[in-house]
């Protein structure tokens, strides 16, 4: 009695469905796979992510087929194929082919009941995201061997697949299976299912908007990131271009990048929150200080420049650090990163995270970079402390904003919440972690007031939300040409990064659009998303409000600021900062 030790899925296509194969004289043994079922990805609400359902992979013996050209005709509309290329098909000296993989069982269905001699299918799995696009990147896919390739399909692949099983069954001459054949077996492992921290809704909010702004402002991409600051729990993260899971086939290499871990871009003005930060903690500076800004400084041969716009078109004149994130001023961030210093700037940039990976899971994130701080000309400091020359992801950012949110603790950011045992019950559950203190809570608290007077009476009033008090910063960073060697014309990265209640914070949202067209603002361009994803988790999470119950009125021209002129907005020349 012969054992056969063939490949035991291709074995069972031809032995078990292809009764009329080759028939020989004696019996044999053969294995028979038993599938296990991956495991679902589910949303922090239990909403189905992604799972897996029954499929059939559809295959045809041409030697077995009669009348190729009718066959042809009457299957090619069928399973989506040209006739001919179905005939041609038909006409190879071949044994196998598959005609479709992962079919529905619908499908199935269809061809079956063409009864053709020939065609057969085999019992399989199909991954399916039943909310389509919705969280792509996060999810990832799945190969058609149901192997994990991208995103969390790809992390948790080995706790998603499960293992398959099989048995031994004796086959007769006529290759059919005898019932009373006693072989081993192996029952299958289904997966596991993974609950992650995303909240289907948000999720979903934060990736209208994003496509929204993404596709009025006619940008090279966009990414946005969603945390829970006290936990450091995910809760949405979008990037634009998008793709669907469920026909990778269509989409290209660039829709289907997380932007948000991958993606490294010079984050502008949102980086002065981490310079005042540091000054403060450092006592560098005291919040009285003021640092003068008369709209440029030469710093030895080079001179760096403010956004300019009325009614400051000779400089923002005396900052102190509240006024320098307001206005966002670039002069006075550069004299407070100079009197702090290279070396402790650096200190704090390194411990807010933004030279490492932020370790949430996901595949593929991306460390920050930057010049080793020894080797720093002031010229530099100074663009380091308004932002440039420096590169960090989304999500490294986001987590650095969600340490100050959080009273200067910070937290590692995480997506994967639980794994769920075979009984549904929880059999790892992931818990908040604190990375380490960055700043004290006083200084937390100084900034995030800062940052709260950014949003009612600075550049971040289209972020506003009724009823809440809300810390954020613009930034409008000119983009580096790669290789170095100054800026590339009219090419930005417009962002808004915020928290809201100050009180207590319980979101901090990240939007960064990347060559937005037409405007460069990121009060223009990315603080409109960050107030309707705002508004939406506000809602969604059942927050106490803990402003004021309407907007309040516009208070006259507080400190000289710009008369609603494009809503808040600077204007003049565009450089760095806004
Ligand atoms: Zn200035």
């Amino acid at each position: 009695m012969a054992y056969c030790a063939l490949g035991a899925r291709l074995f069972y296509l031809q032995v078990i469905r292809h009764p009329y194969y080759k028939p020989i004289a004696d019996q044999r043994k053969v294995k028979i796979p038993l599938l296990a079922r991956r495991g679902m990805i589910l949303d922090r609400n239990g909403k189905k992510l992604a799972v897996s359902v029954d499929a059939y992979d559809i295959y045809v013996d041409p030697s077995q087929v009669e009348n190729k050209a009718a066959v042809a005709e009457k299957l090619a509309p069928v399973i989506g194929w040209s006739r001919e290329r179905l005939l041609g098909v038909l006409n190879e000296r071949r044994l196998f082919t598959y005609l479709r993989r992962r079919a529905d069982a619908d499908l199935w269905k269809e061809v079956k009941a063409l009864d053709i001699r020939g065609v057969g299918a085999n019992p399989t799995m199909k991954r399916v995201c039943p909310g389509g696009a919705l969280a792509a990147h996060i999810l990832g896919f799945t190969n058609v061997d149901g192997v994990g390739m991208e995103g969390l399909e790809r992390a948790y692949d080995r706790v998603l697949r499960g293992r398959d099983g099989f048995f031994e069954a004796e086959i007769d001459a006529r290759r059919k299976i005898i019932p009373i054949s006693r072989g081993r077996r192996v029952e299958p492992v289904n997966g596991k299912d993974i609950v992650l921290t995303i909240d289907g809704t948000i999720q979903h909010c934060l990736e209208m908007e994003l496509e929204k702004s993404y596709k009025a402002h006619s940008a090279a991409g966009a990414s946005a990131v969603v945390m829970n600051p006290a936990t450091g729990e995910i809760l949405a993260m979008a990037n634009m271009p998008t793709f669907n899971p469920n026909s990778v086939a269509e989409s290209d290499s660039g829709s289907r990048r997380n932007r948000a871990v991958t993606d490294l871009y010079e984050p502008g003005s949102t980086l002065k929150t981490i310079t005042a930060c540091a000054a403060l903690n450092e006592n560098a500076i005291t919040p009285n200080d003021t640092f003068s800004c008369n709209g440029s400084m030469r710093i030895g041969r080079r001179t760096i420049h403010c956004s300019l716009h009325p009614p400051f078109m000779g400089g923002h004149g005396a900052c102190n650090a509240a006024k320098t994130l307001r206005y966002s001023c670039n002069m006075a961030a550069a004299r407070i990163g100079l009197k702090l210093g290279r070396e402790r700037l650096n200190k704090y940039e390194a411990a807010f995270g933004l030279y490492e990976e932020p370790g949430s899971g996901l595949p593929g994130e991306s460390n920050g970079m930057c010049m080793r701080w020894q080797n720093w000309p002031d010229v530099t400091v100074a663009n380091i402390a308004f932002g440039q020359s420096i590169a960090v992801t989304p999500l490294q950012l986001a987590k650095a904003y969600c340490a100050v949110a959080n009273s200067g603790l910070m937290m590692r950011p995480f997506i994967v919440q639980e794994i769920r045992g075979l009984d549904g019950k929880t059999e790892v559950a992931f818990a908040p972690r604190v990375v380490r203190r960055v700043i004290s809570a006083e200084t937390a608290s100084m900034v995030s007031e800062m940052l709260c007077a950014v949003v009612t009476g600075g550049t971040g009033k289209n972020a506003r939300v009724d009823g809440y008090r809300v810390a954020g910063k613009t930034g409008s960073a000119q983009k580096a040409i790669e290789g170095g060697g100054g800026f590339a014309a009219g090419k930005f990265v417009a962002s808004f990064i915020g928290f809201l209640p100050v009180t207590d914070p319980k979101v901090m949202i990240l939007v960064a659009v990347d060559e937005p067209k037409g405007t460069h603002w990121g009060a223009t361009v990315a603080a409109p998303v960050f107030q309707q994803v705002a508004r939406e988790a506000m809602w969604r999470m059942k927050v106490r409000p803990d402003g004021l119950p309407k907007e309040s009125p516009p208070v006259a021209d507080r400190a000289g600021e710009p008369k609603s002129r494009n809503r808040g907005e600077a204007s003049g020349r565009p450089r760095m900062g806004g």
